[in-house]
């Protein structure tokens, strides 16, 4: 396999599952090295990396769960070692747990604050570095139409996914110099296992704000990353939406 990314090293945080796995597999075919990370479901990551070998590319599978700091700093030690240095990030892993804040529980909030904010840290910081040193890369965060519209029951959520664009806008400041380019990507509703908890009446309701009338595929959204990543040279400190036209504002 040979392309835009041969000989470079790509971490995926939540590469296991859903988005995260197309883009895992998006990238390997672009001829990166990519480290798939994964929090508890192990067979999903060593299906990713199955996957990528088949098709005659190279990953590798790292359980860590972004929340943890001190587990992050291992595995970005373990990738640099087994891989070499990471030059593309996407700090993908992202969690819900949807409830309005009149009924919302402390762990309800905490969970997904953690995961989808504190991981952003976690993970970018010991990649920083080493991406700097390298000569530079690509560090893409998944945010959400959530973090840019709000939405009923998900107030957990959207400030998570809002905190990934401030996140993102204040690192490509300080990225410039490093000739690290640092963006955002919000899909709108995307089938993955994130959205199983739908029911019929919620899908139906969704269709009539989405134009194209349809939920994206993971694969729509990995197509962007790659965009960004391959040839997004002056492009940083941006946010992209892919939703299928929703209005985000
Ligand atoms: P899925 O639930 O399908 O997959 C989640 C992935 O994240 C899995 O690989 C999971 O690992 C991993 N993960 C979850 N928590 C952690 C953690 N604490 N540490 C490490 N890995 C973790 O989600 P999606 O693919 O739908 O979502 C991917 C990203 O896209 C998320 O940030 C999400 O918020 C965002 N997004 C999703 C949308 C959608 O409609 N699906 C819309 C907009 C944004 P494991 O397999 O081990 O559980």
């Amino acid at each position: 396999m040979a392309g835009a990314l041969d000989g470079q090293v790509a971490l995926v945080t939540g590469g296991s599952r859903g988005i995260g796995r197309a883009i895992a597999l998006e990238l390997a075919g672009q001829g990166a090295a990519v480290a798939v990370n994964y929090r508890a479901n192990a067979d999903a990551a060593a299906g990713v990396v199955s996957e990528i070998e088949g098709a005659g590319g190279s990953a590798r599978a790292y359980q860590a769960d972004v929340s943890d700091t001190a587990a992050c700093e291992a595995m970005v030690e373990a990738v640099v070692n087994d891989l070499g240095p990471v030059r593309v990030l996407i700090n993908n892993a992202g969690t819900t747990a949807d409830r309005t804040v009149a009924r919302m529980t402390p762990e309800e909030w905490h969970t997904v604050i953690e995961t989808n904010v504190n991981g952003l840290y976690n993970v970018t910081k010991p990649v920083w570095p080493v991406m700097g040193e390298a000569g530079g890369g690509h560090v893409v965060c998944i945010s959400s139409i959530v973090g840019e519209t709000g939405r009923l029951g998900l107030v957990n959520y959207g400030t998570s996914k809002e905190a990934a664009i401030g996140f993102v806008r204040g690192l490509a400041r300080e990225g410039a110099r490093f000739h690290i380019n640092v963006n955002a990507v919000a899909p709108g509703f995307i089938e993955t296992d994130m959205l199983s908890g739908l029911n019929e009446q919620q899908r139906e309701n969704l269709m009539g704000e989405i134009l194209l009338g349809r939920l994206g595929e993971p694969e729509e959204v990995a197509s962007l990353v790659r965009y960004i990543v391959t040839e997004g040279t002056y492009i940083t400190g941006s946010v992209f939406n892919v939703n299928g036209g929703m209005f985000v504002h």
